[in-house]
């Protein structure tokens, strides 16, 4: 942060910052204690299909219940642990964890082996040497079948260093897993890379659909980038569906798959277990015809 300054680098020592660098050091120190005590836990938001409402897949999401602080979200600690290195050692665990809750839904017939869980790497988990690796030991330690497992990584991941990110994309796809880009629209990625990118699944981040159908600009966008993801033959998931007519707006410009609150909020393998066979009684007795017309 410091080579941020620059020359006003006499600043470093301004009140904000210290309180900041203390807040981060504390963290840091806080974190190593979550992950020893076991703090950390995850929850599973379903991803479903626009055509038939059926569950494609579930996101993992990790959650951090501070013993004095309550829950922290992960937009306040993921980007502390990425800087301080210890995303590797929590990324490890929630890739195993995902796995293994996931294997045993499919294996017991739950969810069906066409379903994925799709788990986040940061930029550090995805430049880790070990990455690869990694990968393959959970999938023999939870006997997930490779193609229902998917990495979820975001367009400013890919940019740092595109030729090595294609590279490493390309072996991730040759053990048989698939590769999904977070939060669409967001980043700074180039049309020339996205071409070149093995991926899979394209989500439109959340920002472009919040304002359907108000906003006219974001319902071009959103619509455009659908067309070119198919025309590149990506799946195409929309992030944040809350809405009605969201889900409408999403369903005549053919989206496949929608992640939001309308469909259900990031539940505990519990309550997963319960919305999976809800959905599926909602679904042969054709409760959801109204929602998709
Ligand atoms: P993301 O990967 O884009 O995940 C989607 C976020 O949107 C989640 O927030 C989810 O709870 C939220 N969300 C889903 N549907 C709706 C909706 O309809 N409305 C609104 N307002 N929000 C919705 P969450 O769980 O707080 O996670 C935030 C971010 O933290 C994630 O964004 C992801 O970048 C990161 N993250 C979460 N878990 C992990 C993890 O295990 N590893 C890594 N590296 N990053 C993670
Ligand atoms: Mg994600
Ligand atoms: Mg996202
Ligand atoms: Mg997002």
């Amino acid at each position: 942060r410091a080579k941020e300054l620059g020359r006003n680098n006499f600043q470093f020592f301004s009140e904000d910052m210290n309180q900041s660098i203390l807040e981060h050091l504390s963290l840091e120190k806080e974190i190593n204690e979550a992950i020893n005590r076991e703090q950390f836990s995850l929850v599973f938001q379903p991803k479903i299909s626009l055509f038939d409402y059926s569950v494609t897949g579930v996101e993992t999401l990790i959650r951090w219940q501070h013993p004095d602080k309550g829950m922290i979200t992960p937009d306040r600690f993921i980007p502390v642990a990425e800087e301080t290195g210890q995303i590797i050692e929590i990324g490890s665990w929630v890739l195993e964890q995902s796995c293994r809750q996931i294997s045993s839904l499919i294996r017991s017939n739950v969810l069906p082996n066409t379903a994925k869980v799709a788990v986040n790497l940061s930029a550090r988990q995805f430049t880790d040497p070990s990455l690869l690796a990694r990968i393959n030991s959970v999938i023999e330690i939870s006997q997930i079948p490779p193609h229902c497992l998917e990495l979820e990584i975001t367009e400013s991941t890919l940019m740092e260093d595109v030729e090595s990110a294609i590279q490493i994309m390309q072996e991730i796809k040759k053990i048989g897993v698939s590769i999904a880009i977070d939060d669409f629209g967001t980043g700074y990625s180039s049309l020339a890379y996205i071409k070149r990118f093995p991926i899979d699944v394209l989500k439109v981040d959340r920002s472009f659909v919040m304002d359907i159908p108000d906003d006219k600009n974001d319902m071009a966008i959103t619509a455009a980038v659908i067309a070119m993801a198919h025309k590149l033959s990506m799946t195409v998931v929309a992030e944040g569906v809350e809405t009605q007519e969201q889900l409408h707006f999403l369903r005549q410009n053919n989206c496949d798959e929608g992640q939001g609150y309308l469909f259900s909020r990031p539940l505990s393998l519990g309550q997963l277990h319960q919305f999976l066979n809800e959905n599926e009684r909602m679904r042969q007795q054709g409760n959801h015809i109204s929602l998709l017309q």
